[in-house]
């Protein structure tokens, strides 16, 4: 029970259809609400290497876990709404958020269409140096630098790196080795270092990625008046919190927000953390969002929301949609209803 309990919380979703708990852990939804975490949306692409897949979901996808929400007759609710439902403890409803993350274009191309044939409104969180074409979307940067070559060497940190990429698991391999070891540096700075290192030196054009994944602030002005958008904070540099001083992640969270008001000309209550892991987000970063007045916070934490969650709106946690298992069987393990007891043996609130 121990070892299910564990895995089920740190791999959420994916664990769970794929250790088969789902069928034990019927009442996932037994909570009050659950708040979806997306990234890109758009059609599937052929490239044989692609190791940030489960960073996107297909049009079919997103209209097929809308379709199942719906039908369920779960509400599908605005941050807003969220916010006043866990403030005011009013839970007589089931409710879910759709969060996305980054502010990439495909929102807007592919995700705003089917949330309307839903009527589904949802929150994307931008983080500003990607809107300003200034960013480092360092994983498709890596993506792109392994996809261009058939060796890497190299030095990541203090880490000599001599890898054969010639083949698509080589490819892989190389990836999240190499990711594994940039995420592990002290100072998330040195990640775009060490990337634009690698870029120069297998060729490839960092500074290109960003105006081309993701929404500019005049595409954003005019996204954010759907009716259904609402514009979230995602700090400035997509930083890791944690590594930061607490000035300096204090600044990132405020001059965010200030941008973002100033340009959309509206009020920015709700950000999601970088990365969101137990690394990037933890008791300061709760504490510190909400001295800054944030309204809601969300985190990668898998987990769904209790009311116990209301206690704590700035540490969040949500499930994954996942790109590399969008089939229609984990749809019951989204939105199963039934209550069973086992769920109490879980611990629902983490916020440690
Ligand atoms: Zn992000």
């Amino acid at each position: 029970m121990k070892q299910l309990r564990n895995t089920v919380i740190r791999a959420g979703l994916d664990a769970l259809y794929f250790s088969g708990a789902h069928h034990l852990l019927r009442p996932i939804f037994a909570g009050v609400g659950t708040i979806f975490m997306l990234h890109h949306v758009r059609p599937r692409r052929n490239a044989p290497f692609q190791p940030n897949h489960h960073l996107e979901v297909t049009p079919e996808f997103l209209r097929m876990i809308l379709a199942h929400v719906r039908s369920r007759g779960i509400d599908i609710v605005t941050a807003d709404e969220m916010h006043r439902r866990l403030s005011q403890r009013d839970f007589s409803r089931r409710f879910a958020c759709f969060t996305f993350d980054d502010g990439y274009r495909d929102n807007r191309d592919f995700a705003l269409p089917a949330m309307r044939e839903y009527d589904a409104p949802f929150t994307v969180y931008v983080a500003n140096d990607f809107a300003n074409g200034t960013g480092h979307l360092w994983w498709v940067a890596l993506e792109r630098v392994i996809a261009s070559t058939e060796r890497i060497d190299s030095t990541i940190g203090d880490t000599a790196i001599r890898l054969d990429t010639r083949t698509v698991e080589q490819k892989q391999g190389a990836f999240s080795l190499i990711h594994d070891l940039l995420r592990g540096l002290p100072d998330d700075r040195d990640v775009a270092r060490e990337l634009d290192g690698l870029c120069a030196r297998y060729s490839v054009d960092e500074s290109i990625i960003s105006a081309e994944l993701c929404l500019s602030w005049d595409e954003l002005k005019a996204f954010a008046t759907d009716p259904l958008v609402t514009i979230g904070a995602h700090t400035v540099s997509h930083c890791n919190l944690a590594k930061r001083s607490e000035e300096q992640a204090l600044q990132e969270i405020t001059f965010s927000r200030t941008q973002i008001e100033a340009v959309l000309q509206r009020a920015v209550v709700h950000l999601a953390y970088p990365y969101g892991d137990r690394d990037a987000a933890g008791v300061r970063e709760f504490a510190m969002t909400k001295a800054a007045g944030f309204n809601t916070a969300i985190t990668t934490r898998p987990g769904m929301i209790f009311p116990e969650n209301a206690e704590h709106p700035t540490a969040l946690p949500r499930i994954s949609l996942n790109g590399n298992y969008q089939t229609a069987r984990v749809l019951p393990v989204l939105t199963s209803g039934a209550a069973t007891a086992l769920w109490n043996g879980f611990r629902r609130v983490d916020v440690t």
